[in-house]
């Protein structure tokens, strides 16, 4: 299978997975992750139909795009403080913010260039040390300090699953979709009965990659990151 079949063959089953839950499917994006493939690999998924691509590595992500700039570019990977100029200056989306210092960063690293860079804040909702993401119990505290950064839009959320355990990953999907959906009703109802003017409108849920973007979708995914299943030769 070519990469090109490959993206072809992944939208075909991501659109029958979300007839079969009901769900509409240009609700939910392919995010191709190209951070194991070259310029060629990029090249022959976007000649699939490819507009949307995820890098975890800011020079990649810098080259890639400014190769392929028609397309969407966004940033997956590990935040290092000195590399978000680069990081905002490329991505439309971000979705590994985890990290409140981070987010004033990039609030002022996206003022500079006069943009408002959309973001998701990552959560470790498993609860396994070696994942990054905030804890859960902080979400309402963080979206008030989002609120006041002017060039920071907060669009969702992102979590990676456990691998392999299917319990630990439905519950995972399933508690970062619960979040989502108490977050919104906090923000947009104030105490007083009153709608808040929250600019926030938190639709976004990234999660999902090659071996459980299945299960990401019952819970109401609305992007899956996926890389080994439409690059690897072997997957
Ligand atoms: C690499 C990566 C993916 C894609 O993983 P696959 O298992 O290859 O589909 C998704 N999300 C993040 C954050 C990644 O780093």
């Amino acid at each position: 299978m070519s990469i090109a079949d490959n993206y072809v063959r992944l939208r075909k089953e991501l659109d029958t997975q979300c007839v079969k839950c009901g769900r509409n499917p240009s609700e939910v994006l392919l995010l191709a992750v190209s951070k194991t493939t070259g310029l060629d690999g990029v090249k022959e998924a976007i000649s699939a139909g490819a507009c949307d691509f995820g890098e975890n590595r800011p020079d990649e992500l810098i080259r890639k795009s400014e190769t392929f700039p028609d397309v969407n570019w966004h940033f997956i990977g590990n935040i290092q403080s000195r590399r978000i100029p680069d990081i905002v200056g490329h991505a439309s989306l971000i979705h590994s913010v985890c990290n409140i210092s981070h987010v004033e960063k990039i609030s002022n690293a996206a003022k500079t260039i006069g943009k408002v860079q959309d973001i998701l804040l990552e959560f470790n909702i498993s609860g396994e040390e070696s994942k990054s993401g905030f804890p859960p119990e902080e979400a309402f505290n963080l979206l008030e300090k989002c609120m006041h950064m002017e060039n920071i839009c907060v669009r969702g959320f992102m979590t990676m699953a456990p691998r392999g355990d299917e319990v630990a990953i439905e519950k995972t999907f399933s508690g970062l979709s619960g979040l989502l959906e108490r977050c919104n009703c906090e923000f947009s109802v104030k105490k007083d009965g009153s709608v808040s003017d929250n600019r926030f409108v938190l639709d976004q849920l990234s999660m999902g990659m090659s071996e459980d973007w299945k299960q990401a979708v019952v819970w109401g995914s609305t992007v899956v990151r996926i890389g080994r299943a439409i690059f690897a030769e072997d997957f």
